[in-house]
């Protein structure tokens, strides 16, 4: 492409900074809460809107059936397309119009898009609100500009990628809406760092483990069987055998933060006994059940099937060695680790385009949590396919999260001119 063209597109993405701005605080404004996944319809529809006043044609489809679907939470998902000049790839941005409940700590309305020092703040602006606005301005540019193309542009916004994206990209790709010949590359403007180029994730795997015991008189103890000192010898096996192993555990993968290069195990909640919201003082009971829910990251190295062993290893040892321990294990929430080839086209275009835009390096990483990459890669079988975003990953969930006005614009820029690079335009 030549240098006039890329300066032009540059100018014209600059020139719609403001644009941009407004954009996101709009999307802000829309409050696409998850749970229980509110608005999501408006959301929707506010996108396709737009795109549709720019030539787009438009699909919505609802995810009936879907976890939390109902007629009062509708998962509403638009899917915008526009064709080129003549046949070829398909460039699609797919953005997650969900965000996590706003929770407490903030210091502005999280809700509103307010903009102060060069930021624009609220609940989604991060993730990943300011992303999908990067890719829209980035598309639209593009069409202004008037390049000719071959193949084709589409835009998504999904539903519920914060839950598993079930009702979102995992439905979409059931119906081949992530697949060839309809799509060839897949960026997903997640908030990974304007410089960085995030090639996957590690895998998930999410159980509940319930220890069992015997009700009895709270005097007299030796008469039951205490669930939650069962329970206690599991984290116990936890801490001091399965932790310092995981530690031990060193990934290839190019995990960020640094931390996160490894396996780990987040204990994610624990309850055993009578109900933390009764009324009234407790009643003198041994519990004859305690739940844990464990949440395991596993490396690309790791057998998924080694992964759960581990854990069902502790377990069988203990009924075993310890008198009256049983226990049940039910699986919440399984998701295979995924990375795209270091060199497949979408990750050599977004790099170069790091390199022209920001002029310096791009970083490749790979994200210490899932995103909707799983859905495409797994059941889409689309392997061209990685997150790149404005925001700042540590920002995302947090009270008072923002995004940069400038690492918008950067990566709208960056965003443009990989898609050229990628439908071959000249
Ligand atoms: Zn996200």
């Amino acid at each position: 492409m030549s240098a006039d063209v890329k300066e032009s597109l540059f100018r014209r993405i600059e020139e719609r900074r403001d644009e941009l701005v407004a954009l996101t605080r709009d999307l802000i404004r829309i409050p696409t809460v998850n749970p229980p996944g509110d608005v999501y319809t408006d959301c929707a529809e506010f996108i396709g809107r737009r795109l549709a006043a720019r030539g787009f044609q438009l699909e919505y489809v609802r995810a009936e059936g879907a976890p939390g679907d109902s007629d009062r939470y509708p998962r509403t998902n638009v899917i915008a397309r526009i064709e080129g000049r003549r046949p070829g790839a398909c460039v699609h941005f797919n953005g997650h119009i969900d965000v996590v409940p706003a929770g407490r700590g903030w210091t502005v309305d999280p809700f509103e898009g307010v903009v102060k020092d060069g930021r624009v703040y609220g609940r989604g602006a991060c993730d990943m609100k300011g992303g999908i606005a990067a890719s829209i301005i980035a598309v639209e540019a593009i069409l202004e500009e008037g390049i000719p193309f071959a193949g084709a542009l589409e835009i998504s916004g999904t539903v519920d990628e914060e839950s598993g994206g079930y009702g979102g990209v995992g439905h979409l790709a059931r119906l081949g809406y992530f697949s060839r010949p309809r799509v060839d590359h897949v960026i997903i403007p997640e908030p990974l760092n304007v410089d960085r180029v995030c090639i996957g994730h590690r895998g998930v795997w999410w159980a509940e483990i319930e220890t069992k015991g015997r009700v009895a008189h709270g005097s007299m103890p030796f008469l039951g069987n205490c669930a939650v000192r069962h329970m206690g010898a599991v984290l116990h096996r936890i801490e001091t055998e399965l932790i310092p192993r995981l530690a031990s555990k060193r990934t290839a993968m190019p995990v960020v933060p640094e931390g996160a290069r490894q396996s780990t195990l987040n204990v994610n909640a624990i309850h055993g006994g009578q109900p933390e919201d009764r009324e009234g003082l407790p009643s003198p009971v041994v519990p004859d059940s305690c739940r844990m829910v464990i949440d395991r990251r596993y490396l690309i190295e790791e057998d998924p099937e080694a992964v759960k062993a581990e854990i069902v290893g502790i377990l069988d040892d203990l009924r075993r060695e310890r008198p009256g321990f049983d226990y049940e294990l039910r699986e919440v929430l399984a998701f295979l680790p995924t990375m795209t080839d270091a060199d497949a086209p979408v990750v050599r275009a977004v790099e170069a385009a790091i390199q022209t835009v920001l002029g310096r390096p791009a970083v490749q990483v790979v994200s210490p949590g899932t995103y909707d990459q799983k859905h495409i890669v797994r059941v889409g079988h689309l392997k061209d396919c990685i997150a790149y975003g404005p925001g700042i990953l540590d920002l995302a969930h947090q009270p008072d999260e923002y995004v940069g006005i400038d690492d918008m614009v950067h990566s709208a820029q960056v965003m443009a001119l990989a898609t050229l690079e990628l439908l071959g335009a000249r």
